[in-house]
């Protein structure tokens, strides 16, 4: 198999002697860290072993930004750990991971990783399968995805250490796998993940050789169990870096192994633009410290292929507007869970977000205020403001609804919301308008297809 025997050629024999940036020379400062960190870091050293901030913390912090977390690395093995720390708890079936909390932070521990080789479980694409060998800071740094995450921070001086170059690279700007892209893509395909996110959350660029591969080994995405591609499509699309992440994964194929639909929505202007919206919509929440729900980001990708099928089987196939809007969605959920998996808890609500659409249309008192109470209203909501942003729903019907939460009283119907009225649906009974739809075509104010429909707001 081509990709073992570059494996073989590649493996290295000798000891290599690491980069030392003494405390004077960099930027990282202990003060940086957070609580937590520190006393775990002290904690192992002062029982007397190694121990290192490695990964996004230091990778950001040399950086200028905000690490997310701080993840430790230590030649303590797991049952040494949890002899240092009471509050300790061991997670990870093969590869043991030490979680350490102090109040409501928790601390990564991982024990040292020994070298690949030969023996390492693998699947036929090259995927690791089995991996619980424990090893030294050297070969846990060579175990690491790109260089500017195999640098470590060292509590004993305060040094940083730095085995793959990953100092330079950081000046450089670039993001480089440590190896063979090819053979590391293939231990593990996330990394192709990780290098888009990791590339836009820095400003960086990822490196030629780093690149080259990933269009051709994009497929071996669908190899990955879904909860785990699920959990990596909301770090890269529910994020501050959300829009770019998502072009980042259209640009190099990838996105069409997770989401096909919503990379086939990017190639239409007003799609790519109502999905831009709700993408820095999100990114604007999380820098508010508003909450954010993987709900609501699915709606929105997933909701140009939605509303396709929802404009075609109810203008031109005559579907009662609740029923066109449910079979659509259910066929949308029924594609994309073939790729990833979206839990039950964010695909149902969802699907009511989704539902609600047509709902917005039917603005009789008694209906609107039935409406607003349900527990989905608000994220509806936000989504036909979303809609009507890019002129999928008059801006009126927006409106009409903001006004709506403001009092008891609901707005007055205008001459706008008649034309928006004789386009709904609800207003008229199902059978006939099946029969008048298939003879006229999607005849202005004859379809029922107001979310979005050729008759609204266009
Ligand atoms: P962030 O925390 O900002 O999302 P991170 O790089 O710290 O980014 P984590 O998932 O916390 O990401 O991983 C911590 C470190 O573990 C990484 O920096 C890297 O050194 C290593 N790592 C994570 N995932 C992989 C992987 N798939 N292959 C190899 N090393 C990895
Ligand atoms: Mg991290």
């Amino acid at each position: 198999m081509n990709w073992l025997k570059a494996f073989r050629s590649k493996k290295r024999s000798k000891k290599v002697e690491p980069q030392r940036i003494p405390r004077a020379e960099h930027i990282v400062s202990r003060t940086q860290f957070t609580q937590g960190t520190l006393r775990t870091l002290y904690g192992l050293k002062d029982a007397g072993f190694e121990a290192y901030v490695v990964g996004g913390g230091v990778r950001d912090l040399l950086a200028g930004g905000t690490p997310k977390d701080f993840d430790i690395a230590t030649n303590a093995h797991p049952d040494e750990i949890r002899q240092v720390f009471r509050n300790c708890r061991l997670v990870g079936r093969r590869f043991m991971i030490a979680h350490v909390r102090w109040g409501r932070e928790i601390l990564e521990v991982t024990t040292f990783r020994g070298a690949i080789t030969d023996s390492h479980e693998r699947d036929d694409t090259g995927r690791i399968l089995s991996d619980n060998e424990y090893g030294t800071l050297e070969t846990d740094a060579f175990r690491r995805d790109f260089t500017v995450n195999a640098l470590y921070y060292d509590i004993r001086d305060f040094s940083i250490v730095d085995y793959v170059g990953g100092l330079e690279d950081m000046q450089k700007k670039v993001i480089r796998l440590i190896g063979d892209p090819e053979l590391r893509y293939r231990e593990d395909p996330v990394r192709m993940l990780r290098a888009v996110r990791i590339a836009s959350k820095l400003g960086f660029s990822i490196e030629a050789k780093t690149a080259a591969p990933i269009p051709v080994l994009a497929s071996l995405l669908r190899e990955i169990p879904p909860a785990r591609l699920f959990d990596e499509i909301v770090k890269l699309l529910q994020s501050r870096d959300g829009l770019a992440n998502l072009e980042g994964l259209r640009h190099y194929g990838l996105l069409k192994h997770l989401l096909p639909m919503t990379d086939r929505a990017m190639a239409d202007a007003r799609s790519m633009e109502f999905i831009r919206l709700a993408l820095t919509n999100t990114a604007d929440r999380l820098g508010n410290e508003q909450t954010v729900s993987p709900a609501f980001l699915y709606a929105a990708l997933l909701w140009p292929a939605v509303d396709q099928g929802y404009r075609k089987l109810s203008a031109r196939e005559g579907h009662h507007p609740n029923v066109a809007l449910n079979q659509a969605a259910e066929a949308v959920l029924a594609q994309a869970l073939a790729h990833v998996s979206i839990p039950k808890r964010f695909s149902l609500p969802m699907r009511e977000i989704w539902q609600l659409q047509p709902r917005f249309e039917q603005r009789s008192g008694a209906r609107a205020k039935r409406l607003m109470t349900h527990p989905r209203f608000r994220a509806a909501y936000d989504f036909l403001l979303l809609r009507a942003s890019v002129g999928e729903v008059p801006q009126a019907l927006a409106d009409w609804w903001t006004k709506a939460q403001d009092g008891v009283t609901l707005p007055p119907v205008t001459a706008l919301d008649v034309e928006i009225e004789a386009t709904d649906g609800e207003s008229l009974p199902a059978a006939p308008k099946k029969k008048r739809r298939r003879r006229g075509g999607r005849r202005r104010g004859a379809g029922s297809a107001p979310a979005g429909g050729p008759s609204s707001g266009e």
